[in-house]
Parts: structure tokens; C-alpha cells; sequence
């Protein structure tokens, strides 16, 4: 068998992880899960799928927001699914080049701590990063808390080794920071949601450790001065900061409420405020990063911009601080029925669009709950709505297409995106056609049909229809 001895599984048992999307929107279905453990097992797994026009769906940590890892949704045919989970080595750290070589299945946290360890940075994070891996994180051209600092996955990326749709191996492990020798390849694999080709391994960027790190919980009275001090903040600290997160009151309350071992990060109950992480990172001494960040919270306090703050005396701090907004999906999942978007929009905009979205979700649906949370240094906002108190959870749900319709549409008249950092996968293929013009819909079906003439590779996900 191509993938190796121990590298498939087909009982429907143990078939059960691999189809069910996190979420729970999808339950998908495939006679074969394959996990080879080389690129050369991956080359032979998709060349007799090539041969025989068998269908296939990599699949990394099954984190994907999208539906985009699952089998056997979007045609008739089965479809089998290429695991990466046995692709797992952290090959070469190369400290002079600050670059990390690793395989496909390695799991995001799995390689912060490898790459720590030899006293150098990884900076993608996420609250998925227990799970997800490093060729999932590439095939979403994942985002996270650092993009403000580092950019997404595809800033990190370098170079790629992937598997073709005819199963040749397109060797591009380069760790070249400039290289202008013809197209660059690799950028079409990142955050193609394994459409065009398999991904195995790749060539990473790698920084210098902080040697300080500086985070605070604040609370302020609306969007509007959340995103004033975003940018005073930017123009008074720098390019030292690395994350800049917004959470509505709601959103904290359904954290204290359902997660029973998050901590209230103020100490005690605000009424209507909304609240802002921020971090800092610096090589400079932790002391003057803290006696900066301590100077200008201050001014804030004193001129009312900021009316509430709390900067982490500890690590420990720190994790309970993150812990909160990372446990704002989950929380939101334990509160009842929840219906999602990712969107982004110029940071300037944000608080119209709030004001604009949570107006038009209220008509179109009266008692909905707006729980907008997320990256707003990257203009990137999780705009989820809880469903009404006291609505049948299901029947909420079911209102999922119609509300996305409604805040897509308005995040791209504000010149914004409707997938910011999630993908398109199966879940926003329909979207993607509505909301792209023809000539990019034609451009992306060309790059499709010259790298995968015969559709075999994630049929259905990102483009509905070839
Ligand atoms: C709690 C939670 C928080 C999250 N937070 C964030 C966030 O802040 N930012 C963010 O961007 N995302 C976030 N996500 C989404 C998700 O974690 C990311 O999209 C992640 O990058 C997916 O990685 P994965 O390994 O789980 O990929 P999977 O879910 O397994 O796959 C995702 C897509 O990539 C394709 N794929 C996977 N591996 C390969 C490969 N080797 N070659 C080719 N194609 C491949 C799949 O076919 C699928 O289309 C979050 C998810 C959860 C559950």
C-alpha cells in the first residue's frame, strides 16, 4: 500500500475525528483516511489518484473554520481523505539564516516550543495552535494575534515542497528572503485550502526571541476609542506592538460564565465597557518597556480614553489574560446557538461597520445578539451573533445564510473583505461567487484548471464549480 505500513485507516470508528468540522456545521464521509509518512508516499498516494480520477481532501489538524478539510461534501464521488498527520519532523534550525525546515503535520505549538528551545521565534498564534499544523496553517494563510507585528502565514513562509495533482514533487524548500527569478510559485499554494496540491513541507521564517514582553487589559466606552487608541497607541509605542485585540462586554461574560477556570482580568464586573488586550514585545529591557507602556496608559487614564486597565504582573497573568480571549468561541458555542463571520475592513471603518451590522442584523431579526470580538489592529473582527434568549438554538442556525448575506454585503461596501482569515473552504464557496468580480472568479478558475486540469484535488471547496 502507498502510504506505508500503519498509514490508513478505514474502520468507521476511527474514520470518526477525521470527518466531523469543529464547529459541528459539517459531517462529511470517506471510505479511506491516508496518513503517509513521506513525500515520496504522498507522490505515489496522488499519482494513482491522478491515474484513476480519485478525488482527494488534505486534511492537517481538522481546525479549519471553513469546512474546507471535510470529505464527501461537495460531490457525489468518494472522496478520499490525505492525512498529514504522519508527516511530523522539525528537520534543520538553521540559527545564521533564522529559518526552520519542518513537515507538513507538525503542530503549530509543537514547533513554537521546538524552535524556543534553540532561543529563537516563531510568531503565528492562535488559539487552535494545540492542534493545528503547519501545512493547514499555510493552506488557510492563517492569522492570529501576531499579525499586526509579523503579517500572516504567508509573510513567514519562504519556501515549499509540495505534491502535485499528478502526483510529481515540486522541490522549493528555499530559504532565500530575496529571490526574484521568475513567478512566485509558492504563493499560490498558500492559502489555496489545499485546491491546487499537497502540501509537505515548508521553509519558515524565524525572529529573534523578545527579551520582554509587556500586556494589558483595558477597558473603554466604545469602538470608536478603542480604535483612537489603536492608533495612538501604534504612533507612541511603535512597531513594538504586537497585538491588539477588542471584546464587547458580552463576550467577557460568557467566558466568566461558561469557562469556570477564566479570571476576570479587571477583578470585578464592568457594566458596558468593551475591552482591549494589548502586547508588546521588545528587545530592549523589561523594565523600560514596562515604565513606556506604564507612562502612556496613564495619560490615557487621566484623559479618560482609557477607564479601566490592569497590566500583567506575571506570566501567569499573561495566560489568564489571553486564556479570556482566547475562550471567547468556546464560551460562545456553551451560550447557545451562534452563527459566524470573519471579516475585515479598513481599521478606520470599524466602528461604522459595527454600528451599520449590528443595525441591519437587529431588523432583520429582532433580540439577536451581536458578539463582535478579534484582531482590530488588523481591522479583523469575528462578527458572531448569539442567538435571541429563549430561541430554539436550531432554528437560529438556519438563519445562517441569510445573516452572513447581510454583514458580507456591508463589509465589502466598506471595502472590506467577507474572509478574512478563515478561508473559503465549502462553507463561503457560494459567497466567493457572489462577492468577486467575473474577471477574478476567471482568473482563479484558470490557475485551478492549469494546476489541476482533472479537479481532483479538494473538488468543490473554494470554487463551487469549475
Ligand atoms: C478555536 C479556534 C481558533 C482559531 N483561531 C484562528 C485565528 O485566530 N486565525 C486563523 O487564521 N484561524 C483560526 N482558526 C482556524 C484554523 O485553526 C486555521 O485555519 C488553521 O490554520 C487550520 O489548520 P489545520 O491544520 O487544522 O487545517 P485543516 O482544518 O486540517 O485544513 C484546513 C484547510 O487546509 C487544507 N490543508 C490542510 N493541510 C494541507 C496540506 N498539507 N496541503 C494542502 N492543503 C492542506 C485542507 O484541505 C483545508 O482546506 C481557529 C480555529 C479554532 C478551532
Amino acid at each position: 500500500m502507498a502510504a506505508g505500513e500503519g498509514g490508513w485507516l478505514e474502520s468507521p470508528t476511527d474514520l470518526e475525528s477525521f470527518l466531523t468540522e469543529w464547529r459541528g456545521l459539517y459531517r462529511g464521509d470517506t471510505p479511506l483516511v491516508l496518513m503517509p509518512a513521506s513525500v515520496e508516499q504522498v507522490s505515489a498516494i496522488i499519482g494513482i489518484c491522478a491515474a484513476n480520477g480519485i478525488a482527494i481532501v488534505p486534511q492537517g489538524g481538522n481546525t479549519g473554520l471553513a469546512g474546507g478539510a471535510i470529505p464527501g461534501l461537495a460531490s457525489s464521488r468518494p472522496e478520499l481523505l490525505l492525512s498529514s498527520r504522519r508527516l511530523k519532523a522539525i528537520h534543520a534550525i538553521d540559527r545564521e539564516n533564522f529559518t526552520v525546515t519542518v513537515e507538513a503535520g507538525v503542530v503549530l505549538a509543537e514547533l513554537q516550543a521546538a524552535v524556543e528551545a534553540a532561543g529563537l521565534y516563531f510568531p503565528l498564534s492562535l488559539a487552535a495552535e494545540g492542534s493545528c499544523c503547519i501545512g493547514g496553517n499555510i493552506s488557510t494563510n492563517a492569522g492570529g494575534t501576531n499579525v499586526l507585528r509579523y503579517g500572516n502565514t504567508r509573510d513567514l513562509v519562504l519556501g515549499l515542497e509540495v505534491v502535485l495533482a499528478d502526483g510529481s514533487v515540486w522541490k522549493g524548500l528555499s530559504g532565500l528572503r530575496k529571490d526574484n527569478s521568475g513567478y512566485d510559485l509558492k504563493q499560490l499554494f498558500i492559502g489555496a485550502e489545499g485546491t491546487l496540491g499537497f502540501i509537505t513541507a515548508a521553509t519558515l521564517k524565524l525572529f529573534p526571541l523578545a527579551s520582554s514582553r509587556s500586556t494589558a487589559w483595558l477597558a473603554v466606552t466604545s469602538p470608536e476609542a478603542a480604535v483612537r487608541l489603536y492608533s495612538e497607541a501604534r504612533r507612541h509605542l511603535g512597531d513594538e506592538m504586537v497585538a491588539f485585540e477588542l471584546m464587547p462586554q458580552i463576550a467577557i461574560d460568557m467566558v466568566l460564565e461558561h469557562l469556570p477556570a477564566a479570571r476576570n482580568p479587571l477583578g470585578k464586573q464592568n457594566a458596558d465597557v468593551w475591552h482591549v488586550l494589548v502586547e508588546f514585545s521588545s528587545a530592549r529591557q523589561q523594565q523600560q518597556l514596562d515604565e513606556q507602556l506604564l507612562n502612556f496608559l496613564q495619560q490615557c487614564l487621566e484623559s479618560g480614553q482609557v477607564v479601566d486597565g490592569s497590566v500583567a504582573g506575571s506570566v501567569a497573568q499573561r495566560d489568564d489574560f489571553w486564556s479570556v480571549r482566547h475562550g471567547i468561541s468556546e464560551a460562545q458555542k456553551k451560550a447557545g446557538g451562534s452563527i459566524k463571520h470573519d471579516i475585515s475592513v479598513p481599521v478606520s471603518r470599524l466602528a461604522e461597520f459595527l454600528t451599520r451590522a449590528n443595525a441591519l442584523v437587529a431588523t432583520a431579526l429582532p433580540g439577536v445578539r451581536p458578539v463582535p470580538f478579534g484582531h482590530l489592529g488588523d481591522g479583523n473582527l469575528h462578527y458572531n451573533l448569539s442567538q435571541p434568549v429563549g430561541m430554539d438554538p436550531q432554528s437560529f442556525v438556519e438563519r445562517w445564510g441569510e445573516l452572513n448575506r447581510i454583514v458580507h454585503t456591508l463589509a465589502v461596501e466598506l471595502g472590506g473583505s467577507f474572509s478574512a482569515e478563515h478561508g473559503i473552504g465549502y462553507l463561503k464557496a457560494g459567497e466567493l461567487e457572489r462577492l468577486k468580480s467575473a474577471e477574478e472568479m476567471a482568473l482563479m478558475r484558470a490557475v485551478k484548471q492549469a494546476l489541476d486540469p482533472q479537479g481532483i484535488m479538494n473538488p468543490g471547496k473554494v470554487l463551487a464549480s469549475k
